[in-house]
């Protein structure tokens, strides 16, 4: 372990130069194929076994390391929020990196190929045996499909731990952000704003739903929220618009306090269809309400006096960095809400601006202290003494 460190400090540029190669493959929601045979590639070259793509895109590579052991999936994801044609381009300033998606997660890609590389370069002997993953669809509309094509796959029953590395700095991530995402349309047949006068108006049964949600009252613990992040129609000034339509997200801690705020908001969403209506009596025009699913994440949490977040807490202290205990919504959100022991942890450096343009990542003067960090996690892991399968640890 103490030749693993080393390596992972000694070898930090060759990190950061994957890290920008991997960041330079475009991987659009739904189009990771490239960046994911790339990363193939790496495995390969690191003498992994059994590497294969699987149905959904998922990349998975086995390292074993000797003797009989728990099974770790570590994993990282391929996706990105930047659609087709997005400039990807690393800029480099010193330790800076500039670049969509350089952090989240061509960082997380990276650590987990820096372990693995430390892993098998000092010929790190462990029980069990690792799978090194590149997931697909983490990202918005991808609503983790690729964690949930491995949950729902054979592979399910044979993960003892899984771990997500995703984000920058040090924390663990135990509890998963549930949330629930729709897209609801207004329709009618609309008409001239002067000679349609008095039927009911798509965009105004919409702006009854948006102030009947605003007001909306949710828990401060578990932290539970909600917002309208788009709206849309309308085609011009002096028309009754035949559609309006909105997308609303709401995520909690809780999945308690999640559904109960969804009960909410589609009460206010009848309310406001039904208001619109009958502020038209003698109108014999139809209004409609679709709600369409856009996602639906599960919540739940690992438990801090759980072995994974225990020996996540270890490595910290090892490497001598400080992790706090986070709530996000990530690849792990799927086993955790399966009551299966998982954490997303951070890789080190620090990021600004995930999902943005302009998104960094600086590695500064200690960003192998990331790769450290997920490579004691690992090694802890591999030494912990797993329950029998089918309960929660
Ligand atoms: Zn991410």
């Amino acid at each position: 372990m103490r030749d693993a460190f080393a390596l992972l400090e000694r070898d930090n540029a060759r990190t950061i130069d994957q890290q920008v190669a991997l960041c330079e493959i475009p991987a659009p929601p739904f189009k990771e194929q490239a960046r994911g045979v790339a990363f193939a590639k790496e495995l390969a070259a690191l003498g992994l076994t059994h590497i294969r793509t699987d149905g959904e895109g998922n990349v998975i590579g086995e390292l074993f390391g000797g003797s009989p052991g728990p099974t770790t999936m570590l994993s990282a994801h391929l996706d990105t929020v930047f659609p087709e044609g997005t400039d990807v381009r690393v800029k480099r300033e010193g330790t800076k990196l500039t670049a969509p998606g350089i952090g989240d997660d061509c960082r997380g890609l990276t650590v987990v190929l820096a372990v693995t590389r430390a892993m098998v370069q000092t010929k790190v002997k462990f029980p069990g045996r690792i799978l090194v993953t590149g997931t697909v669809g983490e990202e918005g509309a991808g609503n983790l499909r690729g964690v949930r094509a491995i949950y729902a796959s054979a592979l399910k029953d044979s993960i003892d731990y899984f771990i997500s590395v995703d984000g920058t700095g040090y924390g663990i991530t135990n509890r998963g952000v549930g949330s629930i995402r729709y897209r609801v349309t207004f329709a009618g047949p609309g008409g001239h704003s002067y000679g349609a006068f008095g039927m009911p108006n798509p965009i105004h049964a919409m702006g009854r739903a948006i102030a009947t949600v605003s007001d909306v009252q949710v828990p401060s613990e578990p932290r539970t929220t909600f917002n309208v992040g788009i709206v849309e129609g309308g085609r011009t000034v002096n028309t009754i618009s035949d559609k309006a339509a909105m997308e609303v997200d709401m995520r909690s801690e809780s999945w308690e306090a999640l559904t109960a705020l969804d009960a909410k908001v589609q009460a206010a969403l009848r309310k406001a269809l039904s208001d619109e209506k009958a502020r038209w009596p003698n109108s014999i025009v139809p209004l409609t309400m679709t709600i369409d699913t856009i996602g639906i994440r599960a919540a739940g949490t690992t438990p801090e006096s759980s072995p994974i977040v225990q020996a996540g807490v270890a490595a910290a202290k090892t490497v001598g960095v400080y992790a706090p205990l986070m709530a996000s919504s990530t690849d792990s959100n799927v086993p955790i809400s399966l009551g299966k022991a998982a954490i997303t942890v951070d890789g080190g450096g620090l990021g600004k601006g995930a999902h943005s343009l302009d998104e960094s990542y600086d590695d500064r003067t200690d960003g192998y202290k990331g790769p450290q960090f997920v490579l004691m996690l690992v090694h802890n892991l591999s030494r912990t003494k797993v329950p029998p399968k089918g309960l929660v640890p």
